[in-house]
């Protein structure tokens, strides 16, 4: 819901305020998810033409009157508080709030809901595809693929037409509903008419509420052929030849009948059908955390993931450690960091999810105090005491702790003490790892 800025860049300014600008008035197809898109990175002010162009006068003239702060960057005002402090709590109050709106309205017949609802991101879970196609749905809902008007709108100096008609700017709307060639492939699968409604869309989350909505076939086939066609313009994006219309319409009936763009049940389910990790329950994060050791050396490494109740990672975070005594209190450096990014990032309640009994013990009692890891402990659990709201503690088989296993793992590899934080969107390897969790445990 883009409550923090990419790359760390946060503003002052009544956001909540702007959030409901963006669900209630968008214009074109090109909503901006993020409210530091709007944002020009040279001048650290709002990107005038942007609002402008995608916001009602009215609302224009609003938020570009809203003032922004230059020099307090990293903090973040959160105007649902009184003391503009922001927690889970109270955004998702406000999440609530937006969605019984939006439903409202909904059932007024006027408009769809803006914001991409929770059930939303669900369906995109259990799509019948692989993981990648998946990702690839879910980037498009989130209107974060890298189109090059949002990658110009990041300071990034780029020829902005599209690659595949160099007749128009490219923004999401044009590359998959309007460009010339497109078009041509919407036709050639007999999906002009879905086209079409899609058009009437008011941003790319309404457009992917449309898609979900739509019968299987229909459905399969529109996103096979969005999907060949992203793929289509990647190639032409970076000077490779372009396939031609045939070509992309062929990839995509491919997808749908040799079955390449979907999984069987069988390869995704564990043959033993170990335990899964499962999503926390709405409105709550939970932490993930797992470490690595290495006897001979006495040495670590860390691994962590926040994820939300729709199981997107919104945080993540790997290391490595230089002098460790041993495994347990490599594991409680582990929990140590990663409460520490949580607690950076603005999160003041979670659950903890920890493979390690013995670290649980250390964390709720007091009887590891005086082992060499006492004082890890007896800080982890002050940081706890100080900074957050609410902290459970839960162990975990470890076929529920993957991901970070496998941060922790990738990390072994790293320069001593050399670390790591992302905070959503995070980077693709830390996202499919994240991801990786969530395939197994919606097939379930
Ligand atoms: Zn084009």
């Amino acid at each position: 819901m883009g409550l923090f800025g990419e790359s760390g860049m946060v503003h002052t300014f009544k956001f909540g305020q702007i959030l409901g600008f963006l669900t209630v008035t968008p214009r074109g197809h090109t909503v901006i998810s993020k409210v530091s898109d709007l944002i020009d990175p040279g001048t650290g002010n709002w990107d005038r033409d942007l609002v402008q162009d995608i916001f009602w006068e009215v609302d224009a003239k609003h938020i570009l009157s809203i003032p922004l702060s230059r020099n307090t960057e990293d903090l973040l005002a959160w105007h649902f508080d009184e003391k503009g402090l922001f927690s889970v709590k109270s955004a998702y109050h406000v999440l609530h709030d937006k969605e019984r709106r939006n439903q409202g309205r909904q059932e007024g017949g006027t408009s769809r809901a803006g914001g991409g609802s929770c059930s939303d991101w669900k369906k995109i879970w259990s799509l019948n595809c692989q993981p990648k196609i998946k990702q690839f749905v879910w980037r498009l809902a989130k209107n974060s693929l890298p189109w090059r008007r949002s990658i110009v709108r990041r300071g990034m100096q780029i020829d902005t037409r599209c690659p595949m008609c160099w007749r128009f700017d490219e923004d999401g709307g044009h590359c998959f509903l309007k460009c010339k060639w497109v078009k041509h492939c919407w036709r050639d699968m007999n999906l002009e008419g879905v086209r079409l409604r899609l058009t009437e869309a008011g941003n790319a989350a309404q457009m992917m509420q449309l898609i979900l909505s739509l019968d299987e076939e229909e459905k399969m086939k529109t996103i096979s052929l969005l999907y060949a066609w992203w793929a289509a313009r990647n190639k032409a994006n970076v000077g490779e030849q372009k396939d031609t219309t045939n070509e992309i319409v062929y990839r995509a009936n491919m997808m749908l009948t040799d079955g390449s763009g979907r999984c069987s049940k069988g390869q995704v389910r564990s043959p033993n059908r170990k335990q899964n990790w499962s999503c926390p329950p709405d409105g709550i994060l939970k932490l993930n955390c797992d470490a690595g050791f290495l006897q001979n050396e006495k040495s670590g490494s860390w691994g962590f993931v926040v994820r939300d109740s729709d199981g997107h990672g919104v945080l993540a975070g790997m290391g490595r450690l230089h002098n460790v005594p041993d495994v347990l209190c490599a594991e409680g450096y582990a929990c140590l960091n990663a409460l520490q990014a949580a607690r950076e990032y603005g999160v003041s309640s979670l659950q903890l999810e920890l493979d390690s009994l013995l670290l649980e013990k250390c964390l709720k009692t007091g009887e590891y105090d005086r082992s060499q890891g006492g004082g890890l402990f007896h800080e982890i659990r002050e940081l706890i005491r100080l900074y957050f709201n609410s902290v459970e503690i839960v162990h975990v088989p470890r076929s529920c702790n993957r991901c970070a296993h496998e941060l922790a793992k990738l990390s072994m590899r790293w320069d001593p003490d050399h670390s790591r934080v992302w905070s959503d969107p995070l980077p693709e390897p830390v996202n499919s790892l994240a991801l990786g969790d969530l395939t197994d445990c919606t097939d379930e």
